[in-house]
């Protein structure tokens, strides 16, 4: 770990080689771009006017926005200075900023004074469904196992558009939705508050540089467009869902909200965590082929925590395990021509691993309420009840260098009355 003069602890999410950027405001500040360093936020819009950034040639405060989208749009030889000169004016040598106590108050900010905010603004929100256990298990339940992966399943990465509006930054309570479902298949339809509220592990990519109208991302440019990764809570209300989602898919079941967490890991912070994805056969298609490492080895947690009670981990799962990776997904999403924006939130697909302690939603944990899981107060669990927290961490490893992405962390309260 490299040493920074800032206090930074040994088992910190936020050490000199992470510096992930987010959106946060305190009591006096309005929102505003930050990034995190150890128990603290660097202010950039307070460090962009001190002048001490001068010579990265940023020509106006970018920083002093509601979202990071303006400061993306400068492009990824910007972020990457930013990263640098960071890396540079906190190393325990430097003293620029060290030195001037005065300066550093109003630029470092204990992290416990700040609220944090959505990251940036979500032009798109495009939802994969790329790892094979999920499919394969989804399949299974709903199909048999026989006919558990549709055909087309391992010759394109499968995803629908989902709603941007509805994504909430962690902290943000969600309701329960209401909807119709069928749960009698000899009755007719009913309405009511969904029963079988779900969550679903995700990890997502924000898009760093945006395309014209007709042109394709090859796989080789594809980790150029993206500015980095946050912690993706997909929430499904399943009743709804199953009974909605034929022949047009995904609809109300979804769109009530997704949460995410609130600092944007970027691609160079994550890159000495590439890995090998798994072999994909049969060989897919010229456009989706691709050379190198592609998939990233982030662990993921969720738990579930009861109002009054602990914490319990319901799911151990891993990005490296997805089948498709974002860059066979951006390939396939632009190959038709469809143009990117900065901003658009892509999201993988529920993320489950290969073992039933690595599934990454209560309808596979508790396949399909068979399976209640204990909670720490003795009471159980098929799906999520309201009140209810839940939360998801994502962090990378190796070497004593950590890469954490914090939390996305939702209650979730009863139907809005
Ligand atoms: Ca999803």
């Amino acid at each position: 770990m490299t040493e920074s003069w800032l206090p930074v602890e040994k088992n910190s999410n936020f050490p000199l080689e992470n510096l992930p950027f987010g959106i946060f405001k305190t009591a006096t500040l309005t929102p505003r771009a930050g990034v995190a360093l150890g128990n603290y936020v660097i202010d950039l819009s307070a460090l962009y006017s001190s002048g001490l950034m001068n010579e990265l040639g940023i020509r106006e405060n970018v920083f002093n926005k509601m979202y990071l989208n303006d400061f993306i749009g400068l492009g990824k030889p910007v972020w990457q200075s930013v990263r640098t000169f960071l890396q540079t004016i906190f190393h325990k040598n430097n003293p620029s900023l060290q030195d001037n106590p005065n300066l550093v108050k109003h630029i470092v900010i204990p992290a416990e004074e700040v609220q944090m905010l959505m990251p940036v603004y979500v032009r798109d929100y495009t939802d994969f469904y790329s790892s094979e256990e999920h499919a394969t298990n989804v399949g299974i339940m709903f199909r048999g196992k026989e006919n558990a992966l549709m055909p087309n399943w391992k010759h394109l990465p499968v995803g629908y558009h989902g709603r941007a509006s509805s994504i909430v930054v962690s902290g943000e309570p969600l309701h329960r939705p209401k909807g119709q479902t069928r749960p009698d298949d000899a009755q007719p339809p009913v309405f009511g508050p969904s029963k079988q509220m779900d969550f679903e592990l995700e990890m997502a990519f924000i898009i760093g540089k945006g395309t014209q109208l007709g042109d394709s991302v090859s796989t080789e440019a594809a980790e150029d467009h993206i500015f980095g990764m946050v912690v993706f809570n997909d929430w499904s209300a399943r009743d709804l869902q199953k009974w909605e989602y034929v022949p047009l898919g995904p609809f109300l079941g979804k769109n009530f909200g997704s949460s995410v967490s609130p600092w944007v890991v970027t691609m160079d912070a994550l890159a000495p965590f590439k890995t090998e994805g798994p072999v994909q056969n049969p060989e897919v298609l010229p456009y989706l082929q691709y050379t190198g490492k592609k998939n990233y080895d982030i662990h993921l947690e969720v738990q579930i925590q009861p109002a009054g009670s602990d914490a319990v981990t319901v799911s151990r799962s891993n990005h490296k395990y997805l089948y498709w990776n974002m860059a066979q997904q951006l390939a396939h999403h632009t190959i038709n021509g469809c143009n990117l924006n900065i901003g658009d939130m892509m999201a993988s697909g529920t993320i489950s691993g290969p073992t039933e302690d690595s599934f990454g939603s209560m309808l596979e944990i508790a396949w399909k309420g068979t399976k209640p899981v204990d909670m720490a107060d003795g009471s159980k669990r098929t799906f999520i009840q309201d009140y209810d927290t839940v939360i998801m961490k994502a962090w990378c490893e190796k070497e004593g260098i950590r890469i954490g992405f914090g939390e996305v962390k939702t209650q979730i309260l009863p139907v809005k009355a």
